[in-house]
């Protein structure tokens, strides 16, 4: 009996022996399928933090968004800068230039005998030859006078006012018109007796802002100047 027991200690530790590698490798195999399950377990955790991480820097990418609004609304300002047009005038009339601007300089006015300066534009043209408004505006008067015939007076953006004067009284617009550059606003006439000596022309006059009198060849087309 006691030989048998050995026999079969003996049998089972030849066993164990013979497929020690097996059972290691089983073990082996136990041990590693435990550790790929905790880390797919941790990793499903950390893939929802990671989720969840996300999703919080999301909203501060959406926040971040927003600081770039008000660098998308600098950007108006940007286009309203070139809203600011240059005003350009085009020439009230086409002719010959017989009196320019001068406030410094005394000029003789042969019709009225006296030493003046002229702040104005004069360009003469035979009778008939339309006065074209200078610039888009809008028709603030209609006059006639003695001394300046008929004259109209048209108001325009930053301030300024055009003013055509010794004009015929057969004007092409009334007050409160709304006028474009190049529009005919009248004709040159042989009216008026102030500069009666110049001749059919037209006494042209710029106002800016302050209501003072301005040399207008600064804003017509460098070409014109
Ligand atoms: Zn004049």
């Amino acid at each position: 009996m006691e030989k048998s027991k050995r026999v079969k200690n003996a049998k089972f530790s030849a066993f164990i022996k013979k497929n020690l590698y097996l059972i290691l490798m089983i073990v082996c195999v136990i041990a590693i399928a435990t550790m790929v399950a905790v880390t797919y377990a941790t990793r499903g955790r950390s893939t929802d933090s990671a989720v969840d991480a996300n999703t919080t820097p999301n909203t501060d990418a959406t926040t971040t968004t927003d600081p770039n609004d008000p660098t998308e609304q600098s950007e108006p300002t940007g286009p309203a800068e070139p809203a600011v047009e240059e005003i350009v005038f085009c020439l009230p009339a086409e002719g010959e230039v017989v009196g320019v601007f001068s406030n410094d300089t005394l000029v003789y006015n042969a019709t009225l005998n006296q030493w003046s300066t002229h702040e104005a534009y004069d360009v003469a043209a035979e009778v008939g030859t339309p006065v074209k408004c200078v610039y888009d505006g809008t028709v603030k008067s209609v006059t006639a006078s003695v001394l300046r015939g008929t004259e109209v007076v048209v108001t325009h953006t930053d301030g300024l006012t055009s003013v055509y004067s010794l004009l015929g009284s057969d004007v092409s617009v009334a007050v409160g018109d709304s006028v474009k550059k190049g529009d005919t606003i009248g004709k040159i006439a042989e009216s008026g007796t102030f500069e009666k000596h110049k001749g059919p022309h037209l006494h042209f006059e710029l106002y800016n802002s302050a209501g003072e009198k301005i040399d207008p060849v600064q804003y017509f087309e460098s070409t014109d100047k």
